[in-house]
């Protein structure tokens, strides 16, 4: 891909080397996005990449763990030579934890918040005004899974990045001290995207004035290897509830939304 094309838009995928992240990639193409694949596996990135563009002239490959801040680092030194601005982030990445393991809790909060969040921090210098931030949320991460104290403080509409990190540590501390259902905790899975959905709300109030537009998505129940064979959607289907979030209208910003059409958070 060359990196000179400035009229063209770039989009830039966490996890696709498969699943949601892979059909996003290949349906960005599709509306003329030249993409930046990314994988936290070289081999597996690499691969896909070649299967998406094999002349090599839309997609480009770049390693990203986004649970590893060398990695991030790493991907934001590099983006310069890789695109002239980046119009537009998806953060797809994200593993499932619905039960009681504790390490696999953490894991699931430190890669589908904290490592969400990070990326966006480190690539956020290259987004331009009009640009889009996607985070993948799901209805999982809806308010009402919440206890109704913690609802109201996730939905607050004066929470800051401070604390919102500072509620998503109380979870961990609940969790380490394996009191989380008394305290009206859900499923790690459900906290990471509860607190994705308040991130993209603060993101979206910090960003206005850049105007850089921030919106949640859910693909919906989707047959991938983390939905499983029983889901209700193909992959494309779920893929393109994705892309809707990337074409809203302009004035589409804070949001939460299934096949382009706002939900309640
Ligand atoms: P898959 O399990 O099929 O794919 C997950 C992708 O995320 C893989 O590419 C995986 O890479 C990658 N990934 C995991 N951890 C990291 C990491 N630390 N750094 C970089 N990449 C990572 O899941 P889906 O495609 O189904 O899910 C995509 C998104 O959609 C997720 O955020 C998920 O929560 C969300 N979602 C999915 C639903 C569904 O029904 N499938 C429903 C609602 C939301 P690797 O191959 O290396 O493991």
């Amino acid at each position: 891909m060359r990196p000179a094309e400035p009229d063209r838009r770039t989009a830039l995928v966490t996890g696709a080397n498969r699943g949601l992240g892979l059909e996003t990639c290949v349906q960005l193409r599709e509306k003329g996005f030249r993409v930046i694949l990314t994988s936290r596996e070289d081999g597996k990135g690499i691969a896909a990449t070649r299967k998406l563009d094999p002349e090599g002239r839309d997609a480009v490959y770049h390693q990203l763990d986004i649970t590893d801040r060398g990695s991030i680092t790493a991907l934001a030194k590099d983006l310069p030579g890789l695109a002239s601005r980046l119009d537009v982030l998806v953060n797809n990445a994200g593993i499932g934890s619905w039960g009681a393991d504790r390490r696999q809790s953490i894991r699931t909060i430190e890669t589908n918040y904290f490592g969400s969040r990070d990326v966006t921090d480190a690539v956020l210098p290259f987004i331009p005004s009009g640009g889009r931030v996607v985070m993948v949320s799901s209805g999982l991460g809806e308010l009402s899974t919440l206890g109704r104290d913690l609802r109201g403080q996730f939905a607050d509409p004066s929470l800051t990045r401070p604390t919102l990190d500072k509620l998503v540590s109380s979870y961990l501390a609940a969790l380490e001290a394996g009191e989380t259902k008394g305290a009206g905790w859900p499923s790690a899975y459900s906290v990471s995207k509860v607190a994705m959905n308040a991130l993209t709300q603060i993101l979206a109030r910090d960003l206005a004035p850049r105007g850089i537009r921030v919106n949640s998505v859910c693909p919906g129940w989707v047959r991938t290897d983390m939905g499983g064979r029983g889901a209700s959607r193909s992959v494309p289907v779920g893929a393109r509830s994705i892309v809707l979030g990337v074409t809203l209208p302009d004035d589409a910003t804070g949001g939460f939304y299934r096949d382009g059409k706002r939900i309640d958070w």
